[in-house]
């Protein structure tokens, strides 16, 4: 591990990889950590040649890009450009992506913004894994915006979004119990919450539920934010959740995901 610290520090790769693994931040000791292992082996000057500007080299690893129905936040609705960053250093119960845990290209931001740019939308949604995992996704954001793109972030809660352009709406996950992700909120994300950040917990169960009024009403989430409650898909019933919202009098949103009821649960790329 050690090893493995000193050669991404002299690399200077990406500090927040060697961040997480400083910090003990993966929140699974026997987590696969081949994509940390594929960045530091990685030639660092592929197709790049020394006209390049230093924004022409900034580069992310990226699982998929993808333009869909957002089917999550008050965002919902939109047709939006998603790009899904590679790698996550949690492994929650209910993960319907862990194809984004490894596989994946470098692309420069150039080049993803030129993707981006073929869609005709102005809403970009940046999702993984876990896209602050890697510090491009910091400028890459804040070109969007400038561009006057309407951009989304959704992030685990795990890492944190301090650098994040304020201009961004950050979807914050705050893992709930039964995640298998319990303990891995990084309590600075509350200062550093804006008002348009929306507070999303995933709800396996009754205990997640009152876990999660709880943790709502302690740090006085509900009257600040926008709070989502979504049913872990095919782990409890929508209409037990939205009874239970009913019942206890929560202020909480019910948020379905969208796109798994418009096309199949399993389906990539929507
Ligand atoms: S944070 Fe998201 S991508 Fe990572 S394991 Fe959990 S659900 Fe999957």
């Amino acid at each position: 591990m050690q090893f493995l610290q000193k050669v991404l520090h002299s690399l200077n790769v990406c500090h927040h990889i060697e961040e997480c693994l400083n910090s003990g931040g993966l929140a699974r000791p026997d987590l696969d950590l081949s994509w940390a292992t594929e960045l530091l082996h990685r030639p660092t000057n592929v197709g790049l040649t020394p006209e390049m500007s230093m924004t022409e080299k900034m580069d992310l690893k990226i699982n998929e890009v993808f333009f869909s129905i957002q089917g999550e936040s008050s965002y919902v609705g939109h047709p939006t450009v998603f790009v899904r960053t590679t790698a996550c250093n949690l492994r929650c119960t209910y993960c319907d992506t862990k194809y984004s845990y490894d596989l994946g290209s470098f692309r420069t931001l150039d080049n993803l913004v030129e993707e981006i740019q073929s869609y005709k939308t102005k809403f970009v949604c940046i999702t993984g894994g876990e896209p602050l995992l890697q510090k491009n996704t910091l400028p890459l954001m804040t070109r969007l915006c400038d561009m006057g793109y309407a951009v989304s972030l959704e992030t685990s809660g795990s890492k944190s979004t301090r650098g994040v352009d304020h201009r961004v709406k950050v979807i914050l996950d705050v893992k709930t119990p039964e995640s298998g992700a319990a303990d891995s909120f990084l309590m600075e994300n509350l200062a550093l919450a804006q008002p348009s950040t929306e507070f999303k917990f995933v709800i396996c169960s009754e205990g997640d539920f009152d876990w999660s009024e709880s943790f709502c009403r302690q740090h006085e989430l509900f009257e600040k934010y926008i709070i989502l409650y979504s049913p872990s898909y095919g782990k409890i019933p929508e209409s037990w959740l939205a009874e239970k919202i009913l019942q206890k009098k929560s202020t909480a949103r019910l948020q379905l995901q969208l796109h798994k009821y418009i096309w199949s649960p399993d389906m990539r790329g929507v």
